[in-house]
């Protein structure tokens, strides 16, 4: 519905080892055979599923009571519950889009830059800006880097160059790297650089309950029973999560509408804090472009929306007659970021700007990620989606960016 969300080139089966590669790497903790939509997979979860707190528990409860099968979202945190006193993760109330100051969340600096740091040949640059790509006589090869550093310009060369600098930014970086050869931009051609840019239509509710939420850890419990559609609506709707436990200065932030008789800290103290994602569809004017003095804008008009609606709907009438008021809040939907100018949260789940596919009049990256246009290129973020899907995408960028490291080693041999 709403248009159309392109395969890829490579089959999931291409991907799965990587994914549970990714899941072993980054300690994600999980219990197979329990999300409605998981695909098959060739090792359980390491580690198991992170426990729900007594609030969320009886929400699991009341939401099998009624027919859904509510799960463990896999989580990666180095969490073990089972030896609280050596646990690294103290499971704390500040995890949702904050870095872990006790290095116990599996993010890319702890699980994987950390680590390699302690080998010789890795050197990691900080405050180093790449602001462009050079490539040679022949057009085909990346033959410098240039990075402004503490005020002064350096540059670097590689026989192999791999970007990942995000969506918005690797996309904004092959665009400002135009030369008399690639007048587009690089890996160019197909002008499809910064265009389909899609970073899903992602809400977030407030279910005010007359029973209080004193969790902590509020992001342990999802539902994927409406993901491909209902009875009523037989196209995709998405996915409902959590967001961290909401506060009265969270609230007091996103100026939600207020209910009579009801302080932002007595809201906060009852609310249920969904996270609500649906797909956003590739739209070729949804795009990055530069401005002459090299500012990177974003163009995005939000689609797809009717299915996100209908989540929010059956949301809605699930909570009903399981004990939540009829106020069902909107608190950080996509219209009030765009109202405000897209906030840096807004582009959270930013991907699509330089697509991978077979055919290079219409994808600019190949199956393996490499520019079709230049021999030693490639982008390993997640710009490479040709569709978004509706769930969180670092996984998907983790298990690519390790299959894509598979197909340089054996490159390099
Ligand atoms: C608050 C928040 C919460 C999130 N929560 C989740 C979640 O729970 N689950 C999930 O799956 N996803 C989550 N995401 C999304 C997830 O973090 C991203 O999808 C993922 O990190 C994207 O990976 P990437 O490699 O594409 O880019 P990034 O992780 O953004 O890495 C890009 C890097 O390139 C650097 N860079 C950019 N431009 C340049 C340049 N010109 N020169 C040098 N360096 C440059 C940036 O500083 C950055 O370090 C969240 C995102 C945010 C912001
Ligand atoms: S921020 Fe808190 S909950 Fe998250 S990994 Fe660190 S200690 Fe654990």
């Amino acid at each position: 519905h709403g248009g159309i969300s392109p395969a890829w080139p490579i089959s999931y089966a291409d991907l799965e080892p990587y994914y549970s590669e990714a899941e072993r790497l980054y300690q994600v903790h999980g219990e197979r055979g329990c999300d409605p939509t998981e695909p098959p997979a060739a090792a359980p979860y390491a580690y198991p599923p992170v426990s729900h707190e007594p609030r969320i528990q009886q929400l699991a409860d009341d939401l099998r009571r009624v027919g859904l099968r509510p799960f463990h979202v896999p989580l990666g945190v180095m969490l073990d519950e089972r030896n609280p006193r050596t646990s690294r993760c103290i499971r704390c109330n500040t995890c949702d889009g904050h870095p872990c100051l006790i290095y116990a969340k599996s993010d890319a600096q702890v699980v994987c830059v950390d680590p390699a740091l302690a080998y010789p040949n890795v050197t990691l640059l900080t405050n180093a800006y790449v602001a462009r790509l050079d490539t040679g006589p022949s057009g085909r090869a990346v033959t410098s880097v240039q990075v402004r550093r503490d005020g002064a310009t350096e540059t670097y060369s590689a026989n192999i160059v791999v970007v990942s600098c995000g969506a918005i930014n690797s996309a904004a970086l092959l665009l400002r790297s135009a030369n008399d050869g690639h007048p587009q931009g690089l890996a160019n051609g197909s002008g499809v650089v910064g265009r389909h840019y899609m970073s899903h239509i992602n809400s977030v509710y407030l279910a005010l309950s007359k029973c209080a939420n004193p969790t902590r850890f509020q992001k342990t419990l999802a539902v994927n029973d409406f993901y491909f559609g209902s009875k009523e609506w037989p196209y995709p709707m998405g996915h409902i999560s959590f967001v961290g436990k909401t506060d009265g200065h969270v609230l007091a932030a996103g100026a939600p509408a207020l209910v009579p008789g009801m302080t932002l800290e007595l809201m906060a103290q009852h609310s249920l804090d969904f996270w609500l994602t649906s797909e956003d569809l590739p739209h070729p004017d949804n795009r990055v472009t530069m401005d002459r003095d090299g500012t990177i804008r974003l163009s995005y008009t939000p689609n797809n929306h009717e299915g996100h609606e209908r989540l929010v709907a059956k949301l809605k009438e699930v909570l009903d007659p399981i004990g939540c008021e009829k106020h069902l809040i909107p608190f950080f939907s996509r219209q009030i970021f765009l109202g405000q100018g897209i906030p840096l949260a807004g582009v959270a789940h930013q991907n699509g700007t330089i697509r991978f596919g077979n055919d290079p009049e219409t994808s600019a990256l190949d199956r393996n990620c490499k520019a079709h246009e230049l021999d030693n290129l490639y982008v390993v973020d997640g710009s490479f989606f040709p569709s978004s899907g509706a769930v969180n995408p670092a996984l998907t960028i983790m298990a690519n960016a390790l299959r894509v490291g598979d197909h340089i080693l054996e490159r390099l041999q």
